[in-house]
Parts: C-alpha cells; structure tokens; sequence
C-alpha cells in the first residue's frame, strides 16, 4: 500500500481510540467541558448503559452560534493559543479533541446558548463528514450535548462493551469521581429516565461531609480526618480515613490535582507511606484529597485521557504530601468538633484558620469520640534515656488528684481520665468527663514504646556499623547510577554504599537494627523506588518495623496487674504520645463509651 494520508473522519476515529474508550468516558469529556465552561449545575442522562443515548446539559457559558461547528473540529479549542499557555493550564480540556472524537464514533447533537443570545443553535454531525450549518433551537443558557448510538460505526469497539448496567456502573463512578472534585457544582444523573443520583451544590462544610456520605458512604465519613495543609507554595486539603478504616482495594482513593482527578504513583506511594506506621501493609487507606500547586509546576499533557500528570519538582510533592498525612494521623487527638457538626465554615473556600496549622478532627461516631486533647509534648524523658530501656516496665509516677463528687466534672481533668479499675488483665477502665474509656493495655503501651524508640532514634541519628563480610548488590547500570548519585541519602541513613563496577556495588556499612536482616533486597527496593519517584522511606519503613518489633516485645503482657498509679501514668503517657490512637498494627488502642450512651443501655432517661 502506498503512504496515503488518512480522510479526517478516519483520523478522528483513531483518536476516539485513545479518548472514548466506553460510554463512561464520553461522559467524563463532556463533565470537563462543562465544568471549563463555568457551569454551576450539570445533568447526566444515560439510556441503555449510555449505549443507545447519553445527554449531558450545563448551565455553563455555552457557545456562540458563530463557533459551534468549529467546536466538532478536530484541534479546535478556545482554552490554548500557545505554547505558553500549554505549560500553564488550568483548565480541565485543551487537546480540542473530545467532541471531534465522540463526533466520529456516534450520533452527536451539540446544542448551545450564550447568556446574551435570544435563542439556542444546535449542530448535529453527519456521515461521512462535515456538519449542518447551526440551526435554531429552544434551549436554555448552557450547552446539551446528546450522544446517541456509540460505536455505531465502529463495530470492533462496540464488542468491547459490557451490559448496560456494567456501562452505567461506570458512569456512575465518573460522575461520583467528578462530584467529589467539585463540592460547589450540583449534579444529577438518571438511568432509562429514573434518577440514581442528585447531588445539590455543597458549600459548607456540613454540605460537603453530606455530599462525601452520598458518595463514599457513612462509614467513611464516621471515621475521616479533615486535614488542610499550606507550605512551599503546595496547599493539600481534603479528608482522609482513620487508620481503622481501611479496605482491601485501593477504591476509595481520590486525588485531585487543580481541581483534576489523577491516578498517580507518585501520590498514591506518598499517601501509603504516610500511613505505613498505623495500617496493615495490605490494606489500603481511603482519602479525597486536592492539591493545589502552581499550574506551571505540573505537565498535564502526558496522556490523552489526561488522567496522568507529571510534577516538575516530584520530590517536593511526594514529601510534602507524605508530611502532611503524616504529620494529621500522627495528630490523631480528636478535636474540639466533630465532622458532622454544623455552622463550621466551608473547608474548600476558606483557608486553614490562622495560627492551625493542620485541623485534625474526628467524627462523632462510636469509637473515639472527640474529646479535647490538648498537648503535643514529647514522649516523657525517661524513654529518651536510652533504647535498651524499652522494656523498662510501667513506673509509678505521682498520683493524681482523685476525682470527687459522682461524675467527673473537672474542666482540667485529663482527656483519658482516671483509671478506675484493671479488667482480665488486658483492659483499663478509666473515669472521664465524657464517661468511659476503655483502652487495651498492651496495645497501648506497645504504641507508646514504638514512638519512644522513634524519637530516641530521630534524636540520637541512626547508630551504623561495619560489616565483617560486604555484600555485594548487583544491579543494572541505571541503578547503580542512582545509588552514586544519592549516597549521601543513603550515608544519612547508616549505610555505606559504593560502586565497585559498572552493575555492582558494595555495601560496607548498614544501621545497627538492619544487622543480619535482607540489605541486598532492601537496596535493589530503594533503588527501584529512587529511580521512580526521586526518594525512597524503606529504609527508614524497615527501621521502623523493627523497632515496632522491639516494642512490641517490651511492652506490657496481658494479665499483668498494674496498680492505679501505673494505670494513669499509662493514660497520661497515651495523651503525650503522637499516633497513639492506634496501635502499631493500626488498631484502636482506647474507645470511648459516652455517659448517654450508658444511661441508655439502662433506659434512664436524662
Ligand atoms: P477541549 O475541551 O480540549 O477544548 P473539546 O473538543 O472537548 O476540546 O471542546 C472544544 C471546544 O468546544 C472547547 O474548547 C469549548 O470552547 C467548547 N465547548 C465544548 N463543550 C462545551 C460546553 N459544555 N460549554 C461551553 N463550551 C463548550
Ligand atoms: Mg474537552
């Protein structure tokens, strides 16, 4: 076959390959576009899965008569004029390719007034190309676009789709992705003309909790953490599960990126890594969260589904985001509030308040209710000795003021209360102003030793040693590369790394608690990770689990009695210490019964 150029229809279609893969993306497309155009309320209608008609109207801007066969044309758009502009965007679309596309491997009607004009104009496509000149219509402000009978034309493509209600449970997760991007946008949408979803703007704070129950579910929103971050010209704000809520697949994990929703590796590494010291390694954390960053630090245009984004400066994110999650579990002492009080102000418009860095807040659901927590001292000195002192058991320190009168009603009583008795050995029952607290002993004191060893770890640097025998690491070229370039990384952390051949290197030096354990793995891992995302916590995640080892054998067995003094002091030493809601292997360590809630269990009304 000689070289020909391709008819447009043809080149469309190709495109369509990349872009439409299923009904679900050609609502994807026409969500953006909406959202690009500035409208405030959308509506999704799908008819048998989107395959025999889909409709999305807006009330955004709309398009002039004078453009809209333009806006079918293949690299049409009015989002970009320039290079310059392509560096920065900040709208969702800019490749003009999306209406062509979807034009090409359907039946397309785009209909569409602007707010100055006296009336609608529709364009529809037709075979094999080109379009009607714009035809008067009845149509509010915004646009309407009705896709009908996909993949007509293009049969191969058509074999791909699965039932209807496999195509709509799609959609449906499209239009939750993008109601969940845009909290102040209204959305409906309806299935063969029955509605599945309605969702009304969301300007509050409480709005928005409603809106993430609708499309996350209760649960999610019972155990979630507001948390909203500014630093180095990166803002993270958005929610984030408890520890204890954590599932099996990676579903319930949304990130947005200027208001764009991406899968990405680099973030979705930083999250995990953030909670890899409160969460089973196999299970997976749930989070919505948006980043804002300077546009012109993101290239959003590295896949045609534009799904995918690169940063320029990738370490800077990956860190800032893995602090900032880090920094809220770690902070996990409930607020003042919970998430589903009312009149708090809109978390998405307003900015964190002044003197806040990071609102860390905890619903009011069963377990750990909030109760005001107040400081953020260090663990207490005696952890800070030395490390061997980890199994050091419980010391009585002072006793506290007794509590007086029936319930405890002193302001200044301690979070966690006054420990009124030990239960089988495993469970403390304390006394607090709320009611009751109940906290597993060794789960507890396991957390409490961890973060002691932690910090004695941070504070003293991590102790190194000679090997007798190196080991020898071999690698590809490009790994051994990267180990040279980022020696000094891996020196800060104990380990003494050198290149002795083009794919091999020597390890001469490794940190004390990695003695004898699988260093020739964990550097070919580090590697891996430095090649891919610029940085790598596995050292510092082994480490970790070691020492998590070493508190968890030195920390207090069941059935040892503790006297009250030894009980409070383990209640005060929870309040001081970061994480301490969890234990090491991401458990509560403490819950909450509320006095009501006793009184209840006793029908006593108050
Ligand atoms: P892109 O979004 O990349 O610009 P599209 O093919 O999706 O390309 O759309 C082409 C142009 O049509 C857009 O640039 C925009 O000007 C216009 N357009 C599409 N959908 C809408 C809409 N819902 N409201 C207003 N304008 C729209
Ligand atoms: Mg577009």
């Amino acid at each position: 076959m000689p070289i020909h150029k391709l008819p447009s229809q043809l080149i469309n279609q190709i495109a369509a390959g990349e872009v439409v893969s299923r009904p679900a993306s050609v609502v994807k497309e026409l969500l953006e576009n909406a959202l690009d155009a500035g409208a405030r309320k959308m509506h999704v209608d799908v008819h048998n899965g989107g395959l025999r008609l889909l409709r999305v109207s807006d009330d955004g801007s709309g398009i002039v008569a004078e453009e809209l066969s333009l806006a079918l044309e293949r690299h049409a758009t009015s989002k970009v004029t320039s290079l310059r502009d392509l560096e920065s965007v900040t709208t969702l679309g800019f490749r003009g390719e999306a209406l062509p596309s979807i034009a090409s491997v359907s039946r397309l009607t785009l209909t569409s007034r602007t707010a100055d004009s006296d009336r609608a104009w529709r364009v529809a496509s037709r075979e094999p190309e080109g379009f009607h000149p714009p035809v008067p219509a009845a149509a509010p402000t915004g646009t309407t676009v009705e896709v009908a009978d996909l993949f007509y034309n293009t049969p191969a493509r058509r074999k791909f789709m699965r039932s209807e209600r496999t195509e709509f449970q799609h959609i449906e997760r499209v239009v939750r992705q993008i109601a969940l991007g845009r909290f102040e946008i209204g959305f409906t949408l309806t299935h063969n003309q029955r509605e599945t979803l309605r969702l009304a703007p969301a300007p509050s704070e409480r709005d928005q909790v409603d809106r993430l129950g609708k499309l996350l579910g209760d649960a999610f929103v019972a155990e979630v953490l507001h948390l909203s971050h500014e630093a180095a010209g990166l803002k993270l704000m958005g929610w984030i599960g408890l520890p204890n809520y954590s599932r099996s697949q990676p579903d319930q994990q949304h990130f947005f990126v200027n208001g764009r929703w991406v899968r990405d590796k680099l973030i979705s590494h930083a999250v995990r890594h953030a909670y890899r010291d409160v969460m089973y390694r196999d299970r997976q954390p749930a989070y919505v969260l948006h980043l804002q960053i300077d546009p012109e630090q993101v290239d959003v245009n590295v896949h045609p589904a534009k799904h995918e984004v690169r940063f320029r400066q990738s370490q800077l994110v990956h860190g800032f985001v893995a602090k900032s999650v880090e920094r809220a579990l770690a902070q996990v002492r409930p607020g003042e509030t919970g998430l589903t009080q009312p009149e708090r102000p809109s978390t998405m418009d307003n900015p964190t308040p002044p003197g806040r860095d990071f609102t860390a807040e905890v619903s009011s659901g069963f377990v750990q209710q909030p109760i005001s927590w107040r400081v953020n001292e260090k663990p207490s000195p005696r952890y800070l000795n030395s490390i061997s002192d980890y199994a050091e058991p419980l010391r009585a320190r002072t006793e506290p003021a007794k509590p007086t009168g029936d319930r405890v009603a002193d302001e200044l009583s301690p979070p966690l209360g006054y420990a009124v008795a030990q239960l089988h050995g495993v469970y403390i029952l304390a006394e607090n102003t709320q009611g009751l607290i109940i906290v597993d002993m060794h789960a507890a004191h396991e957390r409490i030793t961890y973060e002691a060893l932690k910090s004695a770890m941070a504070e003293a640097g991590i102790p190194s040693q000679p090997l007798l025998m190196p080991i020898q690491v071999h690698v590809s070229t490009e790994e051994a590369d990267a180990a040279e370039g980022h020696s000094d990384e891996f020196s800060r952390l104990g380990l003494e790394v050198h290149r002795s051949g083009p794919e091999t290197l020597t390890v001469r030096r490794v940190p004390v608690p990695l003695e004898g354990s699988d260093v020739d793995g964990l550097v070919r891992d580090v590697l891996s990770d430095l090649i891919q995302f610029g940085t790598s916590g596995r050292f510092e995640a082994a480490i970790d689990e070691i020492l998590a080892n070493m508190a968890c054998h030195g920390s207090v067995r069941a059935n040892r009695r503790l006297t009250l003094a030894e009980m409070n002091a383990l209640l005060r030493d929870m309040e001081r210490t970061e994480r301490s809601g969890q234990c090491n292997h991401g458990r509560p360590t403490w819950v909450q019964l509320q006095l009501d809630e006793l009184d209840h269990l006793f029908l006593r009304g108050r």
